[in-house]
């Protein structure tokens, strides 16, 4: 399960760690080869044969996706198993998780443009917030990647989701939203996603932000862009009822109350990805706080105590 695809099928076309960047929220820790050259890194036939063979047991899957411990776009390959995907699996959506880094290579743009969906990063529009959070390879300079993504948009007719990740006292400041909003105006993605710390990351000192003011920030890039935003940073819940996230659990308290909703009302109301909601909603369920009522328009969430 991917919190923003569904179910994904992931596909690794770097060894771990390669990766232009070394951001300090990183998931999958620091960047151990840090560069900008690519390669072919594996054998194609291996890549296919093994995804074929997969395949071959018909999967439900919601995409295919290129992610993993690295930037995709760094295997040289990348367009010819674009390709191959396309040809052979047509009832496949193919996403990119990806940096964006390299689009500014006119080549990489064209591999990737068969891709349905592209998820670019974009973290800060300021040189200095763009060094402080993503940590790049010397040479490379904020101004290219957004020129790359701006151009990406102009050739490419799908849909890209561009992620924002925040990181309290760096680039949540009225001066990073702005320069983050003008880029933002100029790339023109289909959605703006707000991430922010969820597990740990390469850096300790890298604080999650609250969701009230991850709800501010949504609301500055309303006014300040044409884009759609959403939260996407994913709402801490555990397994008991005290140690949910207690913001979140009052939220849904005082609407649950008041008044019986759907899962996508309650995703509307709060400005919280649908798919955090549901997973707060099956923990009450399960600890009966709340009961379920099917209607017409949809499964209805009553809160009982
Ligand atoms: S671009 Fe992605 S893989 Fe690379 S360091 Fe940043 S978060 Fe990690």
């Amino acid at each position: 399960m991917s919190r923003r695809l569904g179910i994904s099928l992931g596909i690794d076309l770097v060894p771990y760690k390669y990766c232009p960047l070394n951001c300090v929220y990183c998931e999958v820790q620091k960047t151990t080869h840090q560069v900008t050259k690519r390669e072919s890194y594996f054998e194609v036939r291996e890549i296919l044969d093994e995804l074929d063979n997969f395949m071959a047991t018909a999967p439900h899957l919601d995409y295919i996706t290129f992610s993993g411990a690295g930037e995709p776009t760094l295997n040289s390959s990348i367009g010819e198993i674009v390709n191959y995907i396309k040809a052979k699996y047509p009832s496949y959506k193919l996403a990119l998780l990806t940096n964006g880094v390299l689009f500014n290579d006119k080549e990489v743009r064209q591999e990737i443009l068969p891709c349905d969906i592209v998820l670019p990063s974009l973290d800060s529009a300021t040189q200095e917030g763009f060094e402080k959070i993503n940590r790049p390879c010397p040479e490379l300079k904020v101004q290219d990647l957004i020129e790359g993504l701006v151009q990406f948009r102009n050739e490419y007719k799908g849909t890209i989701w561009l992620e924002v990740f925040l990181i309290k006292g760096i680039n949540d400041t009225e001066e990073e939203i702005e320069a983050l909003a003008k880029a933002i105006n100029r790339i023109k993605p289909n959605l703006v996603q707000l991430n922010c710390l969820d597990r740990p990351g390469a850096e300790d000192w890298v604080n999650p932000i609250p969701l009230h003011n991850l709800k501010q920030i949504k609301a500055q890039f309303k006014e300040k862009t044409s884009v759609p935003v959403e939260i996407i940073a994913k709402v801490k819940y555990k397994t008991t009822e005290s140690q949910l996230d207690t913001e979140l659990l009052e939220m849904l308290h005082s609407t649950l109350i008041r008044r019986p909703s759907t899962a996508e009302d309650l995703s509307a109301m709060l400005d919280i990805h649908i798919n955090e909601i549901s997973k707060v909603l099956r923990q009450l369920c399960l600890e009966k706080k709340i009961t379920v009522k099917r209607e017409s328009r949809g499964v209805f969430y009553i809160w009982t105590s």
